[in-house]
């Protein structure tokens, strides 16, 4: 069987697609990727392809996208259509409220969509035996199958099918290639989709779970084997939280691979023998969850467990060691205020941050911030449901999203935030440049963020133009918080 999957533009890979199609391929099937921002004629590509089946992963804050090309998709083409993506899995009764679709997967894919698969090609298909489907009967109502226990042996998956990207050259050429070693995130902070996601799927089992080291490293080389690159990224949402694993990663990496990387970590977990072994295994660069300068904020309202002295401690063991230091950053929570603002700028000095990035808090739906902010009376659902009216629309803008007195000041700082740490502006200057809303506007805020990512990512001019030129700005990115949902 021939299935086709559909993604918005090369920004937005998805580790968990590729494994799946490794997945489809073992089965005997045949797969290709359709770029929708690549293809002068999507609709006839993927007639010419002539799939028997048309997966289109929908992501919250991609779902403007998402849902319109499903629609087309259901509309125009004769074969099958389902819909998978963290959009289904978090607004599942949104999803199938839509009358165009039949076939609905949310969570993980790996055993679903096989069997779908199975399920179609069978003269007397059995939909109600497919785990986690989400289909409409004869009489057009929908009948929600159990979902499966999260696969628990990660080894056990297939390599992920990077020639997935081959009809699109300049992803392969990008030369930074992306891999992911475990599922789920042991943490639980307040405004990500990960504590709700958990707290739902319990009854499937273990949350978190990981490939072994060995079986990865192996994947790694064998993928930049084919498809080489002269950097890899870590997709993991924490990479460095069980040092046993990583002991026996890094001589391994370092020996059979040797390709600088970086990865994600959170300050209590970069002890003296973690930061050795990732300097060891040859690790370019480390992105810390720093989030907020007030440590009130950071513990009660982001439920962010590092204090301010393990983010000390941390970051300095990263700097000494060589390795360059990015932190995530979060501005506009709620209730919060210039002085606290300026308080995450000066932490950020204070660690010796390379890389600061910046991002406006969001009412991500399901979150205990969302709810709190509600109950306490920075948002109102009115202005929850505007938002996610904007988001769907594909109208939405970032800005600060929970009242506050001072959200004028703080979108402007927002905009200067990375300048203000890279050039080392005081806080008597900063609250000068944010008083006006033009020299704040004159500030390449975007372009500072690629020139900081790319030395990040080690993202040479030529093929990082060309990507720039496919898939636009990072920023456009909406797969940036998951792994393992198509
Ligand atoms: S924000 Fe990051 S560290 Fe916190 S739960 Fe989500 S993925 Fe994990």
């Amino acid at each position: 069987m021939r299935i086709a999957f559909i993604q918005d533009s090369g920004m937005n890979e998805s580790a968990a697609l590729l494994i799946l199609s490794g997945l489809l391929k073992l089965g005997g099937h045949s797969t290709r990727l359709f770029i929708d921002h690549d293809e002068r004629d999507l609709f006839g590509a993927l007639r010419r392809f002539d799939p028997c089946l048309i997966l289109v992963a929908i992501d919250i804050g991609g779902h403007h996208w998402g849902l319109g090309m499903a629609s087309r998709v259901a509309h125009e083409m004769r074969a099958p259509l389902v819909v998978v993506g963290t959009y289904p899995t978090l607004e599942l009764e949104t999803v199938l409220g839509r009358p165009e679709f039949r076939y609905v997967i949310p969570g993980e894919c790996d055993v679903a969509v096989p069997a779908l698969v199975d399920a179609l090609t069978s003269k007397t298909p059995d939909f109600g035996a497919v785990p986690g489907l989400h289909w409409r009967d004869i009489g057009g109502e929908w009948r929600r199958n159990a979902l499966p226990p999260y696969l628990q042996d990660l080894d056990t998956l297939p390599a992920p099918d990077v020639s997935l990207f081959e009809p699109y050259p300049y992803l392969l050429q990008f030369g930074v290639r992306r891999f992911v070693s475990g599922r789920g995130c042991a943490n639980r902070c307040s405004y990500c989709y990960n504590n709700d996601l958990s707290r739902r799927t319990r009854s499937q089992g273990r949350y978190v779970r990981r490939k072994s080291a060995a079986p990865f490293v192996a994947e790694i080389a064998a993928s930049l084997s084919k498809y080489p690159a002269h950097h890899v990224h870590m997709g993991d949402d924490l990479f460095t939280h069980d040092p046993a694993w990583l002991r026996a990663f890094a001589p391994l990496y370092r020996r059979t691979v040797g390709v600088p990387f970086t990865c994600n970590a959170t300050p209590m977990s970069l002890t003296s023998e973690t930061v050795s072994l990732l300097a060891e295994a040859g690790c370019h660069g480390v992105a810390v969850g720093v989030e907020s300068g007030d440590q009130v904020l950071r513990e009660r309202i982001l439920e962010r467990p590092a204090r301010d002295e393990d983010l000390r401690a941390g970051c300095e063991r990263v700097r000494k060691s060589g390795i360059l230091l990015a932190a995530f950053n979060m501005i506009a929570m709620p209730g919060e205020t210039v002085d606290q603002a300026l308080a995450t700028i000066r932490l950020n000095r204070e660690l010796g941050v390379q890389v600061p990035r910046i991002n406006f808090t969001f009412p991500l739906r399901g979150t205990r911030l969302t709810d709190r902010a509600i109950e306490e009376g920075f948002l109102t659902k009115e202005e929850q449901a505007e938002i996610e009216r904007e988001v769907t629309a594909g109208r939405f803008k970032l800005r600060p999203c929970f009242r506050s007195p001072d959200n004028a000041l703080l979108e402007r700082l927002f905009r200067v935030f990375q300048f203000s740490i890279m050039t080392g502006l005081g806080e008597f200057q900063i609250r000068q440049l944010i008083r006006s809303d033009l020299a704040t506007r004159a500030i390449p805020f975007r372009m500072l963020m690629l020139y900081m990512e790319r030395s990040f990512f080690r993202v040479q001019w030529l093929p990082g133009l060309q990507m720039y030129l496919h898939a636009g700005h990072p920023l456009g990115r909406t797969k940036n918080f998951n792994n393992f949902i198509p």
